[in-house]
């Protein structure tokens, strides 16, 4: 049975998307088997996977309305080796598709299950916003992994996710918790990163991981390469967090 995480934050460009491809690739370096699914019309993950969004014969949208089975649509990403279900601008669609469909929340969950023991983690990069692709992400996921950029606006809008998952736990998926909160783009430099950082652990405790991500060019640059930082350049410091950050992800399975 894998585990289903949502990597989410209704924020643009927190780091949502380096999360998600290279804690696939950094778990599956631990022998993981990892399922990527891209639930952004962006498709940055997918790029980020060395996966052509173009030229897709399948993808996460079809797979959502019921016109193709997770298993042709599918593709395996060389760089990373891990599976990526991908998306590119035709899920933006979805949204409003799904709108007369029963059971919309749950599409996506229905979908992954016939998968499921195929892997062991299951990652779902969701869109930056609290829509009904993300709502698909959170019904079908154990857990929300929360990346924050340690800054003085970062915590704004957190309650909003926070009340989400709330409801979504209440009404639609028992299973639902929050992991945790990943640190990322940290700059060590800077006093108010440092603040920030100390402040979450105090509201946070045990839900913030204890892996920071820190602020690395080499993860900024691997995306255009079609690499997950994680095999683009594995000594660096990005790199290394990332993998560093699967390690913490698979002892802390063991304890939910
Ligand atoms: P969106 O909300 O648009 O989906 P996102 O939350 O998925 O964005 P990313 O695309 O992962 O965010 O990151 C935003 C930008 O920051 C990208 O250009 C990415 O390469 C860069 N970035 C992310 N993490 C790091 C890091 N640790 N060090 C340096 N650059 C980073
Ligand atoms: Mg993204």
């Amino acid at each position: 049975m894998a585990k289903i995480f949502c990597v989410a934050n209704q924020k643009g460009g927190v780091g949502k998307t380096t999360t998600a491809v290279n804690l696939a690739a950094g778990l599956a370096q631990l022998e993981q088997r990892v399922l990527l699914v891209d639930l952004d019309p962006q498709g940055n993950a997918t790029m980020g996977a060395g996966i052509n969004k173009s030229g897709l014969e399948a993808s996460v949208y079809e797979v959502m309305l019921g016109m193709a089975d997770v298993t042709k649509a599918r593709q395996h990403s060389v760089n990373g080796k891990f599976d990526v279900l991908p998306a590119n601008r035709e899920l933006a669609g979805a949204e409003v598709e799904m709108v007369e469909l029963d059971n919309r929340e749950t599409r996506l969950k229905s979908a992954l299950a016939t998968v499921d023991a195929d892997y062991d983690f299951i990652l779902i990069d969701c869109p930056p916003a609290l829509s009904m692709l993300t709502l698909n992400g959170l019904c079908a996921a154990h857990g929300v992994i929360i990346p924050m950029q340690c800054e003085y606006y970062a915590l704004e809008g957190l309650s909003d996710l926070v009340n989400t998952i709330k409801k979504v736990h209440a009404k639609l998926n028992p299973d639902l918790k929050i992991i945790g909160l990943l640190r990322v783009m940290f700059d060590p430099r800077m006093t108010l990163s440092q603040q920030v950082s100390a402040q979450l652990e105090q509201h946070f405790g045990d839900k913030i991981f204890k892996t920071i991500i820190p602020r690395n060019v080499r993860l900024a640059e691997a995306p255009s390469y079609g690499m997950p930082g994680v095999t683009f350049d594995p000594a660096s410091k990005g790199a290394q967090a990332y993998i560093a950050f699967g390690a913490e992800m698979v002892e802390r399975i063991k304890t939910l």
